[in-house]
């Protein structure tokens, strides 16, 4: 008798808890409900004060508009943020790790080992040179590449690994440093999403033996198109100049023939033009000095996140490194599809009919037609797979107001509820 007293009283508390839910539980705007946005919100987008505008406006009205003055403050200033000893600048983060593959001397016949979960030119580098790029798979938990995996895949052709410190958390650097070096290897860390990040109290771009940043407007800082390699090395730094602009040299010292005249310079490498202008370097100058406030605003977002999807069930955030304090560039959101009746896409449509339009980053590179033609099949990497088909990345970026997060909070909480399992 009590026991069926009991499990009644239970039953109602149940049934009062459901009520409530009921009257809380908006219809998502997909099912004919009202978005809770009444206009669209973006990923990511960048922040362009005034100070940006004139920095421009100034180099505009000087005497170099690129090779000029502008390009050395810039590294030098990229130096004091990160603490590394040398820094390149290029046109773009593509281009960083094109030379910094050069410079590692990478080559037909080798192997680059790098992360599936990464935009296409982490692993283009490695073709760019003649050599093959090669996955490893991610910790399921943090979406880094997984030093372990690093350690399998490494052959006696392992000539460099590219390690992405995805959604700006650093990658394991002591460990996949301490393998490289005991195996010759250079480790190239692509931080096209690590600016303002710091691991072990170590700013990120002054630890692995080159480190390559893009500028690209959706990254934490822009210079339009831009990007640049740190590193401690100055054998390495001088590769590096020389490939970002021709091969082609002034210093005498590394010259083969005699100099002709004042006029006289020599080509002694192949080389591309890789070369940024000043008005891109006077923008990214001028964002810089925004750096931490950019920075601290991410974190705050990326906090309030966290907080909020701690209270839904069928969603997972990304773990983080402890040794990581992170300015995080993007933001992923996982659904755990034993606990919510849609799959990814059916959210991604969900959330967007709410005006919150998500983006995924990325598709696993090696899906890639021009990966299939060169032999990489599905199934190489299980966890990155399993990632894509369940993540996405909502809006993270500087200028977001507190009430666009609230928004994005507000969207996500009503889909991952209303879709529960
Ligand atoms: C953006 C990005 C790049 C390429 O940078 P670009 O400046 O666009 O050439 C490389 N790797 C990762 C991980 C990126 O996010």
């Amino acid at each position: 008798m009590i026991c069926c007293a009991e499990s009644s009283k239970q039953a109602l508390r149940k049934e009062n808890i459901r009520k409530d839910n009921v009257k809380i539980m908006e219809k998502p705007a997909c099912e004919g409900g009202t978005p809770v946005r009444k206009t669209p919100i973006y990923y990511g987008h960048q922040y362009i004060d005034e100070a940006d505008v004139s920095a421009v406006v100034d180099v505009l009205r000087s005497d170099y508009l690129t090779c000029g003055p502008k390009i050395e403050e810039l590294e030098q200033k990229l130096c004091d943020i990160t603490g590394a000893k040398y820094a390149v600048v290029c046109s773009n983060g593509t281009a960083a790790l094109h030379i910094a593959c050069m410079a590692a001397g990478v080559k037909e016949g080798d192997e680059v080992i790098t992360t599936p979960i990464t935009f296409a030119a982490s692993a283009n580098c490695a073709l760019y040179c003649g050599a093959r790029p090669v996955f490893a798979d991610i910790d399921p938990e943090t979406y880094n590449i997984d030093p372990e995996n690093v350690k399998k895949l490494t052959t006696s052709k392992t000539k460099a690994v590219v390690a992405v410190d995805y959604t700006g958390q650093s990658v394991q650097l002591d460990e996949l440093l301490e393998h490289c070096h005991s195996n010759g290897i250079t480790l190239i860390e692509d931080g096209a999403h690590v600016i303002g990040t710091k691991y072990k109290g170590r700013m990120n771009g002054s630890i692995a033996d080159m480190t390559t940043f893009s500028f690209h407007p959706v990254k934490t800082v822009t210079s339009g198109e831009g990007g640049a390699v740190l590193t401690n090395d100055e054998t390495l730094y001088k590769k590096l100049l020389l490939y970002r602009s021709h091969g082609i040299t002034r210093d005498t010292s590394v010259m083969e023939h005699e100099s002709d005249g004042p006029w006289y310079y020599e080509m002694v490498d192949m080389g591309y033009n890789y070369r940024i202008t000043d008005i891109q370097a006077a923008l990214l100058i001028s964002q810089l000095d925004k750096l931490s406030m950019f920075s601290k605003r991410r974190k705050e977002i990326v906090a309030r996140y966290n907080e909020a999807f701690s209270e839904l069930d069928n969603i997972f955030v990304q773990k983080e490194i402890p040794e990581s304090d992170t300015t995080r560039h993007l933001y992923i959101l996982r659904i755990i599809p034993e606990k919510i009746s849609i799959n990814r896409r059916q959210f991604f449509d969900a959330l967007a009919a709410e005006n919150v339009i998500c983006n995924v980053h990325y598709i696993p590179v090696y899906y890639f037609p021009q990966y299939e033609r060169l032999g990489y099949k599905k199934g190489l990497c299980p966890n990155a797979e399993k990632l894509y088909d369940e993540m996405l990345s909502l809006p993270l970026y500087y200028a977001m107001s507190d009430e666009d997060v609230e928004s994005v909070i507000k969207a996500v909480t009503k889909i991952a509820k209303y879709y529960a399992k």
